[in-house]
């Protein structure tokens, strides 16, 4: 009996998306050196990028709130000084959870205009029939940005990029010049297909752009932080983005020839990648719907 409760308790515990798995008392944060003086953090969620030095760490992203006191005291470790900016890469919730907490610390929150945006009103992710509150005024973006903007900061040049709609109309890449980091943001799921968030403005080919635009930025000694999983380089972001583009071109075929969703599921267009990318918490029907869904509505 005991064994069978275990059993049924894992196997329910697999059938919800990755961040719905509350358990932030057991999640401890793994901190990896990328390049000189800048990080990778990760805990529960999307990853944290950051830069220590004299000027003052410089945060990418901040997970759930509950993870806060333990992504503050993983920084602690590094550097003595505190965090002067945190930019959030987009507006979903395991990479903002945790401006309420930064910006009562002292941060400073940068952000794409369409960030503050969506996180000012209530937002309904149909995909997972998930309704997201509006965010208290505290965790807000406080500068917000249309294009680009540069940070001259740690003896960096640390550009943060607005890309096309892409995972959302809101996300932004960031590049440490001399360090020759890039955080992708969503707009690179490794090893997993990507979450396309059409309910908030999210486009495959845009998906699809934000990789050429870092690889057009990237050298072969470029690291390559993604949204979630490990951290990766240019060969990496190419191999994913060529399955990206299979994939696209499958599912067009299927569209051209009239299928609806259904059919096109049904259909199996992501077939030969599904082993590989298919064990994210973006399963195959979930990536399926969307890729139909960001590719008719273009
Ligand atoms: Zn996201």
């Amino acid at each position: 009996m005991r064994r069978l409760s275990v059993t049924a308790l894992i196997l329910a515990s697999l059938a919800v998306p990755v961040w719905a798995q509350q358990d932030f008392s057991a999640v401890e944060i793994e901190t990896i050196q990328v390049s000189g003086n800048v990080y990778m953090l990760v805990g529960a969620g999307g990853n944290i990028g950051l830069s220590v030095g004299e000027d003052g760490a410089f945060v990418i992203d901040d997970q759930y709130a509950p993870l806060s006191d333990k992504i503050m005291a993983a920084i602690a470790d590094l550097t003595d000084a505190d965090v002067k900016f945190l930019v959030n890469t987009h507006y979903h919730g395991d990479h903002t959870g945790g401006n309420e907490a930064f910006g009562e610390a002292g941060a400073l929150i940068f952000a794409h205009d369409n960030v503050r945006a969506r996180m000012s009103t209530d937002q309904f992710r149909a995909i997972f029939d998930q309704s997201i509150p509006a965010s208290p005024a505290g965790a807000l973006p406080i500068v917000t940005f249309s294009d680009e903007m540069t940070f001259n900061w740690n003896g960096d040049a640390i550009r943060a990029i607005h890309v096309a709609p892409a995972h959302t109309d809101g996300d932004s890449i960031l590049y440490f010049h001399d360090a020759n980091v890039i955080h992708m943001g969503d707009t690179f799921f490794n090893g997993f297909y990507p979450f396309i968030d059409v309910g908030s403005g999210g486009d495959i080919n845009g998906i699809i752009g934000a990789g050429y635009r870092a690889l057009s930025i990237a050298n072969e000694d470029t690291a390559i932080i993604p949204g979630h999983g490990p951290v990766s380089d240019a060969a990496g972001l190419a191999g994913w983005l060529d399955m990206l583009k299979i994939t696209r071109g499958s599912m067009q075929s299927l569209i051209d020839g009239g299928m609806s969703e259904d059919e096109a599921l049904a259909a199996r267009p992501t077939a030969e990648f599904d082993e590989q990318y298919g064990g994210g918490f973006m399963k195959r029907e979930h990536y399926t719907r969307l890729l139909y869904q960001s590719l008719s509505s273009n």
